[in-house]
């Protein structure tokens, strides 16, 4: 039986990262991923396909709607969708190939299969051509997250999907109803609505991307009303039926009055659930919590020592950067480091346009937990850059502690909001005040003006451009 210093299971952004990791400080190696790609959902079904449909819808939207306003002249713009899609598919391939590149220079040994626990030191794998057992000092389990699914609407992959399925549709839909307006809905919503579909989004909350900053919630509703995405707040969902081509969602609002929508698909994406299936942890005797994650100490470490946990299938958020952060800890704490994660720091972004990109705090949770604070903000529309790429609409706000001036929580929606949230992320990082912020130079023209404009607001209350 082989025997490695350390194996993974799974080989997604948590994964994949702590192989390299553990590779680079000298550790033999092994990942374990059950399909033939590497590089779990975000490389195959999740962020990478999203961004590559989002980044070609959003060129179509412009073809349709600014191209004439900058000048440019061109025939009625169509939508080639099986090319659109085989485009998306391509960068799938070409970065999961550069995972399986990755694997061979760090020379990180790859076995494909099903991997589950035969007890707490041996892991046996479910390959095409039969079992393999192998044996590591370390493991660290990082089999992700799939998609929850609500009783009376069971996946039938066809008219009732997932995201999985709604990053390869056929057709462009004429109706797409959407259950729940969090990042997913929103992002494959407007992917859609771009492309010309009637785009419905029934949430139970009163607000969409509720967890983030009201203001970003508000803004946002604002921005896809305008694409002509209809929002159906505060509904719950009581059915969900398909027939033929037809799926009809019921729901009920505040007051009890029902709402039936029949659309021809119907996106259900109300979050994501830790995935352990087949991974035999009772074999190991490893714990879960309540909602089947499993369970982690500070260190990610399970209720055995030398198995860790990261990514989707433990506690916090789930994101890309947050499983690659756990990842690259557990790696250097298994070669004996000290590393740690602030997970206040961990950015949240949404992939429309604009974006909605997010770290620290949130207005409500400083309410909530009382602290006095100061807010400052800044509209994208005065900014000269904005105005030279017809990007107008959001805006930066800063929160700050009232008697400190820290910045405790960054929040804008604008253009790249994406990228310059990095800025917020640094700052406070740092611990940096607004008024630091406010006093660094900005280049100009650019987008990033708007974060230095909204922390002199929030430092002296006075911005220079408005
Ligand atoms: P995963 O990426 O889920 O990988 C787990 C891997 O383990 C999978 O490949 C699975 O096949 C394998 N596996 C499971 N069980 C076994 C087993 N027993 N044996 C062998 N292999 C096994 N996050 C962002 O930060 N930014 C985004 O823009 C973003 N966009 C997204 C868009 C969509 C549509 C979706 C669905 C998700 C998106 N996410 C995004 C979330 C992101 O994909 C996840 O947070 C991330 O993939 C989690 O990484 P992970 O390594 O924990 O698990
Ligand atoms: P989510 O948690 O972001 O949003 C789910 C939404 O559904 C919430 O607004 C919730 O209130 C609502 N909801 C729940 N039950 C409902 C019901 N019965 N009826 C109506 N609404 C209901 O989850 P998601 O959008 O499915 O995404 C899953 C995960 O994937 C998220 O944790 C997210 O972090 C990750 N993801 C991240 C990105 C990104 O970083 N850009 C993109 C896509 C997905």
């Amino acid at each position: 039986m082989t025997e490695y210093d350390v194996a993974i299971i799974g080989s997604g952004p948590g994964g994949y990262v702590a192989a390299i990791r553990a590779a680079q400080l000298g550790k033999t190696v092994a990942i374990i991923e059950k399909y033939s790609t590497l590089g779990g959902t975000c490389l195959n079904v999740g962020c990478i396909p999203s961004k590559a449909l989002l980044d070609s819808s959003e060129h179509f939207h412009n073809a349709n709607k600014s191209f004439a306003e900058h000048g440019i002249v061109i025939n009625e713009p169509s939508i080639n969708l099986e090319q659109m899609i085989s485009r998306k598919q391509k960068v799938v391939d070409q970065t999961c190939d550069g995972v399986a590149f990755l694997m061979k220079k760090n020379k990180i040994v790859v076995y494909e299969g099903l991997g589950s626990f035969v007890d707490s030191h041996t892991i046996n794998v479910a390959k095409k051509d039969g079992d393999e057992k192998i044996k590591a000092t370390n493991i660290i389990i990082a089999t992700g997250s799939k998609p929850t699914e609500l009783p009376f609407a069971k996946f039938d992959k066809k008219r009732i999907i997932s995201s999985t399925e709604a990053l390869k549709l056929k057709e462009v839909p004429d109706h797409l109803i959407v259950i729940g307006g969090g990042v997913i809905g929103l992002e494959l919503g407007s992917v859609y609505a771009r492309l010309g579909a009637k785009v419905s989004v029934v949430e139970y909350m009163d607000r969409i991307i509720p967890t983030m900053d009201g203001t970003m919630s508000k803004e946002l509703t604002k921005v896809l009303k305008k694409l002509g995405v209809k929002f159906y707040l505060s509904h719950k969902v009581s059915d969900v039926s398909a027939k033929g081509k037809t799926v009809t969602v019921k729901a009920t609002d505040k007051k009890g009055a029902e709402v039936s929508l029949d659309g021809d698909y119907c996106l259900v994406a109300v979050g994501r659930r830790p995935y352990t299936d087949g991974l035999g942890l009772e074999n190991a005797g490893i714990k879960v919590d309540d909602r089947g994650r499993v369970e982690v100490n500070e260190n990610l470490q399970t209720n055995h020592a030398h198995i860790y946990a990261i990514g989707d299938v433990v506690k916090g958020a789930m994101l890309a950067h947050k499983a690659s952060e756990e990842g690259t800890l557990v790696a250097e704490l298994i070669a004996g480091q000290k590393p740690h994660i602030n997970y206040n720091l961990i950015p949240g972004v949404v992939y429309t346009w604009p974006e909605v990109a997010s770290v620290g705090k949130t207005e409500e949770q400083l309410k909530e937990a009382g602290v006095e604070y100061k807010a400052g903000s800044f509209p994208f529309k005065a900014l000269g850059r904005a105005r030279a790429s017809m990007d107008l609409e959001g805006l930066v706000k800063i929160l700050a502690d009232k008697n400190t001036d820290e910045i405790l929580g960054m929040h804008m929606i604008g253009p790249r909001a994406a990228d310059l949230i990095a800025e917020g992320v640094v700052a406070m990082e740092y611990r940096a005040s607004a008024e630091d912020v406010s006093r660094m130079s900005h280049a100009h023209p650019t987008f990033a003006e708007a974060i230095k404009e909204a922390a002199l607001d929030a430092t002296e209350g006075r911005a220079l451009h408005m």
